[in-house]
């Protein structure tokens, strides 16, 4: 499982719309490698808790959510200086997902992100979602996700519609050296 470059802004990629997956071919050999080599990547950036496909250069419906991002709920999202020392995290894979519902209730969070590093922007975003989803198995899941996970799942959601912290942040503040990036 070879890790993959992580694409950077002002990458073009990260700025696309991205494909969906054709169910069918969740299977094919080029998914299955891509997802794997996702996971070795995610695992070994520091501070990720999420990586989109297109962040690796592939334009297609699909991300990851670390369960690192449980944790972090467990804790509570703003003691992250207790942050987890890293750890052999399992790896959500959402392919093709769609909210189907997000709470009008907002919430205002520092995020950063692996393809725009050394920026932290306080992005709103909904406290709770509905999502649809396949698995890397070729299974359909419907839940609903709140607090951390959820914003984890709307920052990646916007990888793959082409869109960025930077459109998305109402400000911009230094990173410390333990927030969570996606
Ligand atoms: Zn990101």
């Amino acid at each position: 499982m070879p890790k993959r470059p992580i694409v950077r802004e002002p990458d073009p990629v990260l700025h696309k719309s991205a494909t969906p997956i054709p169910v069918e071919d969740i299977g094919a050999p080029d998914i299955q490698a891509l997802i794997a080599d996702m996971k070795a990547t995610l695992a070994a950036a520091e501070d990720g808790v999420g990586l989109a496909a297109p962040q690796v250069g592939q334009s297609v419906r699909l991300f990851l959510v670390s369960a690192e991002a449980e944790a972090i709920d467990r804790r509570g999202a703003e003691s992250s200086d207790e942050r987890d020392a890293k750890r052999d995290w399992h790896h959500y894979v959402f392919i093709n997902p769609r909210f189907t519902k997000r709470s009008r209730q907002k919430r205002e969070l520092a995020e950063g992100c692996l393809s725009v590093p050394g920026m932290v922007g306080v992005v709103p975003r909904s406290e709770k979602v509905f999502i649809e989803w396949w698995d890397e198995y070729g299974q359909r899941h419907a839940r609903g996700y709140s607090k951390f996970f959820a914003r984890v799942l709307q920052h990646e959601m916007d990888h793959l519609d082409g869109m960025l912290i930077l459109d998305r942040a109402r400000d911009l503040v230094r990173p410390s050296a333990h927030d969570a990036h996606g």
